[in-house]
């Protein structure tokens, strides 16, 4: 199984570290021909409006929502979850607009910058040490959307389908759980589509 990282701004190497613990293959994902080898794909943190301007300049806004209309699972975390909603609160316009949630950016002010704690993600059994940067949240969710975990009564993990999203990065702890989730929904979606 092979799980693209788009590589174009951002943790991309430590999302290869992570997802190839779980047994797939980690490929970065540099041009749109390249979506072509992979069967999922996460769209790494880093700073969402330099990643969607990127994403313009190579054509990865239509590449994308093309391989998510494959029923192709994607993966958005942090700015990646930026990157992957419908709305984003206040004047800025979407990237891909796939998944049905409005998320709010940088939304812990500034002495929360960045923190670190373990929480519960619905679906995996003990709590997900998550590592919260400049971290966004998830403000509202469309009738389709599973909310997967609250951080204080915030929304921070949430699932459409094959479109999963959360606000803090995964890919900087030892624990490789979260990915493995996604792996699972890659797995299933090659299931359903043979
Ligand atoms: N604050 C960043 C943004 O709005 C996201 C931060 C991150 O990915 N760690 O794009």
């Amino acid at each position: 199984m092979r799980i693209g990282v788009l590589a174009l701004q951002g943790a991309v190497t430590e999302h290869i570290v992570s997802i190839e613990k779980t047994g797939a293959l980690g490929l970065p994902i540099k041009r749109i021909e390249e979506l072509d080898g992979v069967e999922g794909l996460i769209i790494p943190g880093g700073e969402s409006t330099t990643i969607g301007k990127l994403m313009r300049k190579y054509g990865f806004i239509e590449a994308i929502r093309e391989f998510a209309g494959q029923g192709k699972p994607i993966f958005g975390t942090c700015a990646g979850m930026i990157v992957l909603a419908k709305r984003i609160a206040g004047d800025e316009a979407g990237h891909l607009e796939l998944m049905d949630i409005t998320v709010a950016r940088n939304a812990f002010g500034r002495q929360r910058e960045s923190f670190e704690c373990d929480l519960e993600v619905k679906g995996i059994a003990e709590p997900v040490r998550a590592v919260f940067i400049r971290a966004p949240l998830i403000d509202e969710v469309g009738p389709d959307v599973e909310v997967l975990t609250l951080y204080k009564d915030e929304i921070v993990t949430a699932r459409q389908g094959n479109l999963l999203a959360c606000s803090f990065h995964p890919e900087l702890t030892d624990d490789y759980r979260l990915h493995q989730y996604f792996a699972d929904m890659v797995k299933d979606s090659i299931a359903a589509n043979l």
